[in-house]
């Protein structure tokens, strides 16, 4: 009896330390993995790094390139466009204005009404249209007939007190934000359609003499007094409220900046004369890149599998189209190389694009304890059930590198315009209150405010305490709508009548 009774402690003992030699070993094993997930963090960490010096070496790179890309033709990866628009809204203009933004799967129709230096806008009213799929591949006579019936039916809604001057023209400013070689104020040919357009016949055309025939055919008189993009409507709606912008910048899907040039600082090859001592430059900022980015092996093969390898790289790395698909990549290494959601790669996670922007910034910006939208954003969207807080931690973390990478390098690409304006330095003589404004819109900005707040600190901490009372970063809602019929009234054909 007492023999069994030691024989079963004995086997009841190993058992025990079977038992606890397994936990260990798990434990081992996870700690492992866990290590392993955490390397691949720190290493992606590291490799996304911008000290304050790499950011001023950045922001050197963007200024030799915009002075490269004015140069010449193709000089640059910035491609540095003359807009032609050399006469920015003053805030005297008056008079009732069209607009008609176009670079989606939306179209916008709106008017103002000016009411000159006092008054400033009086009225504005729009409407908003979307594109039957169809029309987005079809021919272009078939688009531009569409958005030439909603102008049609648009203008013929004028409510009392807004109609043009006796015996004028209606003229629009019209946002269209496709890469446009442009040839005058009021007309560019189409390079090529993105965004899911693709219509063969318009490509080459001049957009405004395709609208303009548009409009002929079904009947509404617009003159286009004015052909822009949404960077460069984003500048003249900030100039109008306030004379001191300088530049605007768009951080939405995509990202672009557009900035005042000095005349004389336009080479002559451009065969342009400004009218005024200024003229815009579109900067295309979105193609730039340099060998001081700091790039990841996740970069690189967003962009090798991107619909334009090799293009837009600053694009890629800033811009609310990609961040959230950068994370997903380190995530699913982190899943493929040290299980870091269990044995298995959940399948959503190999689904490009999945986990967008706003999903990111919202778990980014998660403020509950138990980080509940993290949670609950990686059930609904990546179907992962179940996650601790150390492994919802560790994502916010993932967030908080891309979007301060993001946030970084956009500030570094202001501070190169601010040095190509030389308004980077106070320089002696400098009035006090001389200001340097820069308009800021898109939707990444307006909403990812961790985004938005560290792009702002970066560029004071890049600019200095006391440059900095001098440059100010100012939301600009929707200037690519209303920013195109100021420009109509500042090209206006009436202008001399004024
Ligand atoms: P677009 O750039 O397409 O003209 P917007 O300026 O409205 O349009 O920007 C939309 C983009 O802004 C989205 O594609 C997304 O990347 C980003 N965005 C929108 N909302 C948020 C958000 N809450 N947090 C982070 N990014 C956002
Ligand atoms: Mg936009």
């Amino acid at each position: 009896m007492g023999k069994v009774a030691v024989t079963a402690a004995v086997v009841c003992g190993a058992t025990v330390c079977a038992a606890a030699a397994l936990i260990v070993r798990h434990r081992m094993q996870s700690s492992g993995k866990w290590a392993k997930a955490m390397a691949i963090l720190d290493d992606f960490e590291d490799k996304c790094a911008t000290p304050i010096g790499k950011l001023r070496q950045v922001a050197d790179a963007m200024t030799v390139e915009m002075h490269a890309g004015l140069a010449s033709e193709g000089g640059s990866k910035l491609k540095m466009l003359i807009s032609y628009v050399d006469n920015l809204p003053t805030g005297d203009e008056d008079g009732l204005f069209y607009a008609l933004d176009l670079g989606g799967t939306n179209f916008r129709v709106l008017r103002v009404l000016l009411g000159g230096k006092d008054k400033h806008v009086i009225k504005q009213e729009f409407d908003e249209v979307s594109i039957p799929p169809h029309l987005m591949v079809g021919n272009s006579a078939g688009l531009f007939d569409f958005i030439a019936e909603a102008l049609k039916k648009f203008v013929a809604t004028e409510g009392e007190g807004l109609h043009p001057f006796a015996g004028r023209q209606r003229e629009l400013g019209f946002t269209f934000s496709f890469p446009v070689k442009q040839s005058s104020i009021a007309s560019g040919s189409l390079i090529k359609w993105t965004k899911g357009f693709s219509i063969e016949d318009a490509v080459g055309e001049d957009v405004v003499g395709e609208l303009t025939k548009a409009m002929e055919r079904v009947g509404v008189d617009l003159r286009v007094a004015a052909l822009v993009n949404d960077t460069i409507g984003t500048l003249a709606g900030g100039r109008y409220n306030n004379p001191d912008v300088v530049a605007a910048v768009i951080l939405g899907t995509g990202t672009n900046a557009a900035y005042v040039e000095r005349a004389q600082a336009i080479p002559k090859w451009h065969g342009v004369l400004p009218k005024s001592g200024e003229m815009v430059i579109n900067m295309e900022w979105g193609n730039f890149r340099s060998s001081h980015l700091p790039l990841t092996e996740y970069d690189h093969e967003l962009d090798l599998e991107s619909l334009n390898p090799g293009e837009q790289i600053f694009e890629k790395i800033i811009s609310g189209m990609y961040l959230g698909d950068i994370v997903r990549r380190v995530l699913l290494k982190m899943a493929e190389e040290a299980e870091f959601f269990g044995d298995t790669v959940p399948p959503k996670l190999r689904i490009p694009f999945i986990l967008r922007t706003p999903d990111m910034s919202a778990m980014h910006q998660d403020t509950s304890s138990d980080l509940k939208v993290v949670g609950s954003k990686l059930k609904d969207i990546l179907e992962i059930p179940n996650t601790s807080l150390k492994t919802r931690k560790i994502i916010v973390k993932l967030c908080d590198i891309v979007a301060v990478r993001g946030a970084r390098l956009s500030a570094a690409g202001i501070l190169g315009i601010l040095k190509k304006l030389g308004r980077d330095v106070t320089r002696e003589g400098d009035s006090e209150k001389q200001k340097s404004v820069v308009a800021l819109d898109g939707g990444l900005f307006e909403h990812y405010t961790k985004f938005s707040k560290s792009m702002e600190s970066t560029l004071k901490e890049l600019l200095g305490e006391e440059v900095s009372e001098h440059i100010v970063i100012e939301q600009s809602n929707d200037g690519s709508g209303i920013g195109a019929a100021l420009l109509a009234a500042s090209h206006s054909q009436y202008l001399e009548e004024c």
